[in-house]
């Protein structure tokens, strides 16, 4: 019989950390068996319900107040849970299911692998709608990229940037890098750049 599968990520992931290890808003404490996961609000929360890992993925598509999280990221991660994942295999699938990609961004960055694509090296290849994210100036996209991607919208570290913006200090944020521009940050851009089109234009 041949050996399971080992991902190299989550294996330097788990042997990363000792007791107990913060990933943005997640606990992640070591038990006998395995690992239990929280949200690091609920630390000294006894009653907590019981969330099996696969039942993560839909714990983090809304809020607590059932809104739609169409960032994975934003620091509006439910509170009231606790997962067990009993194997490494069963935490990748949990912080796959809470924070997608993470654990894999971040085994990149730390064996100097990870692709960083900066700003305009991202947009000078769109097409289509997200095309005109081009036009905006060094300091018109330094500042849509400080307000998309403040902490108190986004716990991702961003490690690109553009002109004269420095990138994310890890400890404002957390360890999980952010390599390019997202969605939400493009369509942020694209609505800066429509109105000040529009400014110029007198319209509304
Ligand atoms: S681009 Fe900004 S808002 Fe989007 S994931 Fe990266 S850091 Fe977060």
């Amino acid at each position: 019989m041949s050996a399971p599968f080992r991902n190299p990520a989550v294996e330097a992931f788990v042997s990363s950390f000792g007791p107990e290890k913060v990933l943005a808003q997640v606990l992640i404490q070591r038990l006998e068996i395995g690992f239990e996961l929280r949200n690091v609000a609920d630390r000294n929360v006894s009653q907590l319900r019981i969330v099996p890992v696969p039942g993560l993925r839909s714990l983090a598509q809304v809020t607590e107040a059932g809104d739609f999280r169409p960032l994975k990221s934003a620091p509006t991660l439910q509170k009231g849970w606790r997962a067990h994942a009993t194997t490494a295999a069963e935490l990748e699938l949990a912080l796959n299911s809470l924070y997608p990609g993470a654990i894999a961004d971040w085994f990149a960055v730390r064996n100097s692998r990870a692709h960083v694509t900066n700003y305009r090296e991202f947009t000078n290849r769109q097409t289509g709608m997200y095309r005109i994210t081009q036009m905006l100036t060094d300091a018109q996209a330094s500042q849509t990229i400080s307000c998309c991607c403040d902490a108190t919208f986004c716990l991702k570290r961003r490690c690109w940037t553009v002109e004269s913006l420095m990138p994310d200090a890890e400890q404002e944020k957390s360890e999980i890098p952010c390599l390019e521009p997202c969605a939400l940050l493009m369509e942020s851009a694209r609505k800066t750049v429509r109105l000040e089109q529009a400014d110029k234009t007198g319209q509304k």
